[in-house]
């Protein structure tokens, strides 16, 4: 059981200036204003796990606990999500080794789920009273459900324009909604802005450590599913980029571990053609994005701006050799429609994103037909109704 099992978290260290700070309090961004990363004692780690350990625990992202933190979690069965072998769409854009990691099967309909139930775990644990959070829509949702269930007042800021189902399962998990007309950066102007007033613990992206520390299982399970390898290219819808910067974290404390090697699955970030910062800066050979001006896309997950780990995320994809790629809202819908009808996959326009960027990667020569390549399908379809009305419409 996971009782006899020790996180081997030592302690938090910069993104940037590489200060270390404690981990055993409520902690936001290192005093420099960059993001604090979570450190493992990770010789002490590899010892107990192993494949063969993890062959016994239970089906979820806590199976990991060695490499994460180690109060009991507050958890909904997040997790362990299938990797499915997409041998239709695979077809369809000239691959035969894809796959669709399908997220959308998470608690709350998203990815975010992850995040939020390690964010959760360590603000309970560490007292905090209250929690704020500004949105796009899926991390308001998964915040809401593990905030009632930690029993712990939550409230979410999003834009007024966020999609219905987004709105309604905040409310119905007891959240304080308050809606801004606006974009999620100025959301997370007004969560800076009334946080200390009203007593809120901020768990913005990337403004706390532990929503990494969930999206980075996502790189753990696709070694064990791929039965300890990684694949070649792994193409992910890059917003604020946690799950992307969680990954290449997962591999890295994976290579310390001794169960990989010093390479690594290019990482690609698709982004909406409507807002597409990081594949500006990356195409411009920038080292951190600038604020994308009127930003408008129907994946409300991708609606992000400016993202505070601009510069974690296009270090990672030049380490990998990986590149960014846009996609714009009708060949997301349409891409959306492929996977629905050649798959049994209902995507979020987010995922269906990815369908686009592979098709588009594999055209370009850039991906070989024979490499193994995963897409992540961040969010159910369930929660879009508007996109899917929007693409069934333009279909027939
Ligand atoms: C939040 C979100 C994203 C972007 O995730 P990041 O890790 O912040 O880049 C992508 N897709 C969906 C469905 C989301 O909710």
């Amino acid at each position: 059981m996971l009782a006899t099992v020790a996180s081997t978290l030592t302690h938090l260290e910069c993104s940037s200036c590489k200060k270390t700070h404690p981990h055993d309090r409520l902690q936001n961004l290192c005093t420099c204003g960059k993001p604090l990363l979570a450190r493992y004692d990770l010789k002490a780690a590899a010892k107990t796990l192993t494949r063969a350990a993890l062959a016994g625990r239970p089906g979820n992202m806590w199976r990991y606990a060695e490499v994460l933190p180690g109060n009991p979690p507050v958890s909904l069965g997040e997790g362990m999500t299938p990797l499915l072998h997409a041998r239709r769409a695979g077809a369809a854009v000239g691959l035969e080794n894809l796959y669709v990691k399908d997220e959308g099967l998470n608690p709350t309909g998203s990815f975010k789920a992850r995040g939020l139930s390690a964010a959760v775990t360590q603000a309970k644990a560490y007292g905090a009273k209250a929690l704020g959070i500004p949105t796009a829509g899926n991390s308001g949702g998964a915040l809401a459900a593990y905030a009632a269930q930690a029993g712990i007042p939550c409230v979410i800021v999003m834009p007024a324009d966020t999609p219905v189902a987004n709105v309604m399962e905040c409310r119905a998990f007891g959240a304080d909604v308050r809606k801004i007309d606006g974009l999620i950066s100025d959301c997370g102007k007004y969560v800076a802005e009334h946080k200390d007033r009203e007593g809120w613990f901020d768990v913005s992206t990337l403004k706390e450590p532990y929503r990494i520390e969930g999206k980075k299982t996502m790189g753990y399970e696709l070694w064990e599913q791929f039965e300890g390898k990684l694949p070649d290219v792994i193409i992910y819808p890059t917003g604020g980029g946690v799950g992307l910067i969680g990954m290449c974290k997962a591999f890295d404390e994976m290579e310390a571990m001794g169960w990989i090697g010093s390479g690594r699955p290019r990482m690609v970030s698709v982004q909406a053609a409507g807002c597409a910062p990081i594949v500006r800066a990356f195409v411009t050979e920038r080292d951190t994005a600038e604020f994308w001006e009127h930003a408008e896309t129907i994946a409300s997950g991708l609606r992000v701006p400016k993202a505070l780990g601009d510069f974690i995320i296009l270090a990672y994809l030049r380490a990998t050799r990986g590149t960014a790629v846009a996609a714009t809202d009708q060949e997301m819908l349409a891409a959306g429609r492929e996977l629905a009808a050649l798959e049994g996959i209902y995507a979020a326009p987010e995922g269906a994103a990815t369908l686009v960027a592979a098709r588009k990667l594999v055209a370009a020569r850039w991906i070989r037909p024979g490499e193994t390549v995963v897409l992540f399908n961040t969010g159910t379809g369930y929660k879009y109704s508007e996109a899917w009305q929007r693409a069934l419409d333009a279909g027939g």
